[in-house]
């Protein structure tokens, strides 16, 4: 599938979650959806939890100081926000940012996994729990972060979120750590692929 094409899937999606109700409380409460955002046709995707507020007026996940940080921890092994695909698993603002509930993010899950489908990245990488915990159910993120797992056809690469990270000098250090293993990672999938 081209880029071109998997945008337009991206594009159609979309528009289908804006007319159906998904999660009609939040929906309710949210400035608007925060789809996603980045290249369709990336080999990576990153998956947090939910908008914030920067995200929910701007209708772009990862723009205020999580954002940021994950922006420059994308510099330091050479990609921009271009070259990869951001989105949450939870695509409306929950209300004074409160953690997503069990029911929302199961409800948003087939949206998230239609996405992956049209993108087809080859590392899926979770920032933070919740997003873990629907794609890697039953781990454990103290233990597994920064280890890649295979699962389900696809190569997940459990990280710590960067708003956790951002005010706590260890896991902001193990986070940093972990990123710079994103390129080797992704060369040992591409390896095995081809
Ligand atoms: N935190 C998230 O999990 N997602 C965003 O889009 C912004 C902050």
């Amino acid at each position: 599938m081209t880029a071109q094409t998997k945008q337009k899937l991206l594009d159609e999606l979309k528009k289908r979650i804006e007319e159906a109700d998904v999660t009609p409380e939040l929906k309710k409460q949210a400035t608007q959806l925060v789809f996603g955002d980045g290249n369709a046709n990336a080999a990576i995707v990153f998956i947090g939890e939910a908008p914030g507020k920067n995200e929910d007026e701007q209708g772009k996940p990862f723009v205020g100081a999580a954002g940021k940080f994950l922006n420059e921890m994308l510099e330091m092994i050479n990609l921009k926000r271009e070259d990869v695909y951001i989105t949450n698993i939870v695509k409306y603002r929950p209300p004074n940012n409160r953690d997503p509930l069990p029911g929302e993010k199961e409800v948003w899950l087939p949206y998230l996994q239609e996405q992956l489908d049209i993108i087809r990245p080859k590392l899926i990488i979770t920032l933070g729990r919740h997003s873990m915990d629907v794609l890697l159910p039953g781990l454990r993120i103290s233990q597994v972060h920064g280890q890649p797992k295979r699962y389900k056809d696809h190569v997940y690469l459990p990280l710590f979120h960067p708003a956790a990270a951002l005010y706590n000098g260890g896991m902001r250090q193990t986070l940093i750590d972990d990123f710079a293993l994103i390129p080797v990672i992704l060369k040992k999938v591409k390896d095995k692929e081809s």
